[in-house]
């Protein structure tokens, strides 16, 4: 029948989808991964999944349990779902500069919220430090730590990057994608370079971030600035990222997100999150560096509801000093 079984069997496996109006203006054939029609809506429920699977294979995640993680959104509703979907508890902290959409979400899903005070890395109060004691205080519960635990990536490895190699029929040229963990990045590039070794992996790093520095420099220092994109952008190299196969890195603005999220949805019909906006963006510029008549392929991240009172409220916008075009 071809019928799925269940929520975990829905996830991954999703379409490639051409972006009309980027592959016509730049005469490349450019492709997005439908990670946003993943059950839980994102590109992080491979992830998550992989993760927690490990977690029960190794036995530290028993009937019952309790899943705990600092997230920025996406990770921790990948979580909620899959811990509904297994008989498990759920408890994400999240840093408060995150939108109070994916709080909502969470808390629907049933996981415990806990929002915290933004801060470094480098501060004990950080949201994943304070996942971390927190499951450590707690009998059943794993902290299941995306940023270093390198399930994060065999799950893009194993499923996402073959995938794109098949439905491309191994005639990509090009993966582009913005970081966060980096598992996406990671996983998809080492694969697709085994396949074969002159796909070029470019990475995309937001204003505010240390990645595009590491990738450009070797030292990972924080650009200047700040960013609207969620999800994306880090200030240090995690384990997922370490030793990807990464070839170039690219910057991109919040005001060429935002233009390209609208572009898409004005006249494609696409409604994406922010970071979807950056990898278009990115796709365009690789393929116009590139030129014409390469395959180039982007991940399209999330859909744009978890984002109505920021990036689709232009009073928010403007005072960010972002605009519609
Ligand atoms: N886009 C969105 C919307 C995300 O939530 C994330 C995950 N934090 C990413 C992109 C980046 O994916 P990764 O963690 O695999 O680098």
């Amino acid at each position: 029948m071809g019928a799925r079984n269940g929520f975990i069997e829905t996830i991954g496996d999703t379409p490639l989808i051409r972006l009309q109006a980027a592959s016509e203006a730049t005469g490349c054939e450019i492709y997005g991964k439908a990670e946003f029609l993943n059950p839980g809506g994102s590109v992080k429920d491979r992830a998550a999944w992989w993760m927690v699977r490990e977690a029960e294979k190794n036995g530290s995640l028993q009937p019952g349990g309790t899943v705990v993680e600092g997230t920025a959104g996406n990770t921790g509703i990948a979580i909620a779902h899959i811990c509904n979907a297994r008989g498990y508890s759920s408890v994400i902290y999240m840093p408060d500069n995150q939108s109070r959409e994916k709080v909502e979400v969470l808390e629907s899903l049933g996981a415990e919220v806990r929002v915290v005070p933004t801060v470094p890395y480098t501060n004990e109060m950080n949201y994943q430090k304070q996942a971390d004691r927190f499951a450590q205080s707690l009998d059943g519960a794993v902290w299941v730590n995306q940023f270093d635990n390198t399930a994060n990536r065999l799950a893009h490895y194993e499923s996402t990057g073959p995938e794109i190699w098949e439905q491309t029929e191994g005639r990509v040229d090009a993966f582009v994608c913005a970081v966060g963990t980096g598992g996406t990045i990671a996983g998809v590039s080492n694969y697709l370079k085994e396949q074969r070794k002159e796909i070029q992996s470019v990475l995309l790093d937001c204003i505010g971030s240390a990645l595009y520095n590491f990738i450009t420099t070797g030292t990972a220092t924080m650009s200047e600035g700040t960013s609207i994109t969620e999800g994306i952008g880090n200030s240090r190299i995690t384990d997922n990222l370490a030793d990807a196969k990464i070839d170039w890195a690219l910057q991109v603005s919040d005001q060429e997100a935002v233009s390209m999220v609208y572009k898409l949805l004005r006249e494609e019909g696409w409604f994406f999150g922010s970071s979807t906006g950056v990898n278009v963006c990115g796709a365009v510029e690789v393929a116009r560096k590139l030129g014409p008549g390469h395959t180039i392929v982007t991940a399209l991240c999330d859909g744009g509801g978890k984002y109505l009172s920021s990036l689709f409220n232009k009073e928010w916008l403007a005072e960010r000093g972002l605009f519609v075009n």
